[in-house]
């Protein structure tokens, strides 16, 4: 299992993080052009605008946002992606207060392949079973070890193939022992991709991901990172 150590959004300015969301964006703003919406215009409109002019500058030696202009529509990757990172942020930040000391924390993403719109409604009840199997059947190695997690299902979709990507991003607790060595219900990657794919009843290996958060690492850059890395990776 990977550690996630370092914030891969480091080394990157601004301009160059949400470069790949505004590719995402204008695809939508295609997308939403050529459907019969009343209103596409304005929607298209408010997408090609949204994060267009970002105004940054140095603060203590930190590249800052002093202003951009969002569209907030709910589609607009650009800003699906803000709103990630908020939510994770937040998480953290709650996660990484006294009241949780001496927990460790798991960072797991679950996928399914891709699916046309008429399967989505269907792929979606599918990835909800498959997590209730994974997490609540007391057979399941996860079962015994989650003390409480916040899972995140998003959605992207590929323009060229017309296909969405649902998929599940998960924040575990664990006690500090899950690391130890001779926990039978430790998970690595290799396992978890087992385990998933039988909860899914599928013929073929899934895309799985499962990191330790380091207990050192400030919660709110991992979140961050975690998300940022994502950008590069949608199928
Ligand atoms: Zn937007």
């Amino acid at each position: 299992m990977r550690k996630v150590t370092e914030n891969r959004g480091n080394g990157k300015n601004v301009g160059e993080q949400f470069r790949p969301y505004k590719l995402l964006n204008q695809q939508m703003a295609v997308t939403v052009e050529k459907t019969s919406l009343e209103n596409r215009g304005k929607i298209v409109l408010q997408l090609r605008c949204c994060g267009n002019r970002i105004v940054t500058a140095k603060v203590d030696g930190t590249e800052k946002i002093l202003s951009v202009i969002f569209c907030h529509r709910r589609l607009c990757p650009m800003c699906a992606w803000r709103r990630s990172l908020r939510v994770f942020g937040n998480i953290y930040a709650i996660i990484g207060s006294s009241a949780f000391e001496g927990l460790r924390y798991l960072f797991l993403t679950l996928t399914i392949r891709n699916c046309d719109a008429a399967s989505l409604p269907g792929t979606l009840d599918l990835l909800e079973s498959a997590w209730h199997q994974l997490t609540r059947d007391k057979r399941q190695p996860f079962c015994r070890s989650f003390l409480g997690t916040f899972r995140s299902v998003e959605i992207t979709y590929n323009a060229v193939e017309q296909t969405y990507h649902p998929h599940i991003h998960v924040i575990a607790a664990v006690q500090e022992s899950y690391f130890s060595k001779g926990n039978l219900d430790y998970v690595n990657h290799e396992r978890l991709m087992k385990l998933w794919r039988r909860v899914l009843g599928v013929d073929y290996d899934p895309q799985v991901y499962i990191e330790a958060v380091d207990r050192n690492e400030p919660v709110g850059a991992v979140a961050s990172s975690k998300i940022y890395s994502e950008a590069g990776g949608l199928r």
